[in-house]
């Protein structure tokens, strides 16, 4: 390490154009939340400061990505930067066959469709909003096989993501391995607040599918931040590149879905890749009914060309060290003074315990949803509900599910914000935390039927 490289964490860029903020007044962001339905999904962003909603998209791109879509080869068949994209997946997640989506959920769909039957069973680590809906749309029922560590804010075990290959032996004895069309791995696992899973596990959770004859389907969406905790982590992996752990991760199962929006730092753009020449086949066929040719899959020439450049930048690991730096900055800072966070910080975000944090409010009225409409209220800090809200409603019973976390997600947007941006962040936390005793829940006003934390509106109680 050279002198003046800092041990700690510290962006590989310089700024080369800036995006305006407007500053707002408490009253100004009073009216705001109001018209909004207390619900941060529907605020508009000029009336946001600091943008931590999520870190879908909402990537900065760089010169060498903003030049790539300016070589948008934008033919209707066949574009070049569709052979780049097919090309770079396969050099660095190892995939055999590409199918690009216009981002994460067209893959869901399109797999889900493809492998699920009415009645199958979908085991996974922890449900994932679309990825379910998708399964449970398709037939299928979603069964949570992740270890019991993950849902407990306070554990400190290191891959929280991990498989409990017991609760998935017993659901395969029970079922039968026939009822079950796949396993989905999330790597990382963002409902848990962004746990890594390990290779261990990885390869325990290969060897026992491959016994049963049973495919593992992978949301590689967040792999490059895992594969960085594996580093970080994992004893045997500490000199291997996070390109080689990436490949090795991916090596342990038949197919990806994948966001683009989160690892692959741009602002559009997902794809499905698979092994499996005849389910790549049926995927070519079906993606074209759904999302656009098999050669653009609803992306223009120039989204493709900029997620291939983003998966080169993406395994590069002054990139992952800083981006992950930042967030383990806030989550030390906000440790330091006392706030309840989950621990250990993961890789896309700070997690509020807002259990611990609003005690006095019960779950059924949104303590989380509330405690992020304070935080913008104190200070234009826009994060997202984690809890009840997300978790949504049981098919057949009707009834909400009451998840164990009751969350509010700070996301960090790659390579946006700078250091005094998360000073500011951690200080509004830490107003809304002293004055915590004076807020009140939430009700909720209007419920949509499919994914209503993205259209549910509340009024203060
Ligand atoms: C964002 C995300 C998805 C869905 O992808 P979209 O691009 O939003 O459709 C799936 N899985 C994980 C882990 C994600 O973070």
């Amino acid at each position: 390490m050279g002198k003046l490289e800092r041990r700690s964490w510290a962006e590989p860029f310089k700024i080369k154009v800036v995006e305006p903020l407007k500053m707002t007044t408490r009253e100004d962001r009073l009216k705001a939340m109001a018209e909004a339905g207390y619900n941060t999904f529907l605020l508009r962003s000029e009336d946001v400061y600091i943008d931590l909603l999520t870190d879908s998209g909402t990537n900065a791109m760089s010169d060498y990505q903003w030049a790539g879509m300016m070589l948008g080869d934008e033919a209707y068949a066949g574009s070049k930067n569709y052979y780049h994209l097919e090309e770079n997946v396969g050099k660095f997640y190892g995939y055999k066959y590409l199918v690009p989506t216009h981002q994460g959920r067209g893959a869901e769909h399109i797999i889900s469709k493809l492998l699920i039957k009415p009645g199958d069973y979908v085991p996974g680590n922890m449900y994932f909003t679309t990825t379910r809906l998708h399964q449970e749309l398709a037939g299928g029922t979603f069964v949570d096989v992740i270890i019991d560590e993950a849902h407990d804010s306070q554990n400190l075990h290191p891959f929280k993501g991990n498989i409990d290959l017991q609760k998935l032996e017993d659901l395969i004895k029970k079922v039968g391995e026939k009822k079950i069309s796949y396993v989905t791995v999330a790597a990382t696992v963002n409902m848990a607040g962004g746990q890594p899973i390990s290779m261990e596990n990885l390869r325990r959770i290969r060897a026992l599918t491959s016994k049963h004859n049973i495919k593992v389907v992978f949301d590689a969406t967040r792999a490059v931040e895992n594969a960085y905790f594996i580093k970080m982590r994992e004893k045997g992996f500490e000199q291997r590149s996070i390109a080689e752990i990436l490949k090795e991760m991916c090596s342990y199962t038949d197919g990806a879905t994948m966001s683009g929006k989160k690892d692959l730092l741009v602002n559009i753009g997902g794809f499905l890749a698979l092994n499996d020449y005849d389910v790549f086949e049926e995927a070519r066929n079906m993606v074209v009914v759904y999302e656009g040719l098999h050669t653009y899959g609803g992306l223009a020439g120039r989204d493709m060309e900029a997620m291939a450049r983003g998966i080169e930048e993406a395994v590069q690991e002054p990139h992952i060290k800083a981006r992950i730096g930042q967030v383990e900055y806030v989550g030390d800072k906000l440790q330091s003074i006392g706030v309840p966070i989950v621990l250990p910080v993961g890789g896309h975000a700070v997690f509020l315990d807002a259990k611990r944090f609003l005690p006095h409010i019960p779950q059924l009225q949104f303590p989380a949803q509330t405690l992020a409409a304070e935080l913008y209220l104190d200070s234009g800090i826009r994060s997202m509900e984690r809890g009840i809200v997300s978790a949504g409603r049981s098919k057949e019973t009707g009834d909400h599910y009451y998840p164990k976390l009751e969350l509010v997600r700070l996301t960090f947007p790659r390579r946006v914000y700078t250091q005094a941006h998360c000073d500011v962040t951690a200080e509004s936390v830490e107003a809304v935390f002293e004055n915590r005793d004076r807020i009140k829940g939430l009700k909720m006003v209007y419920e949509p039927k499919y994914l209503r934390f993205f259209q549910a509106r509340f009024e203060r109680l």
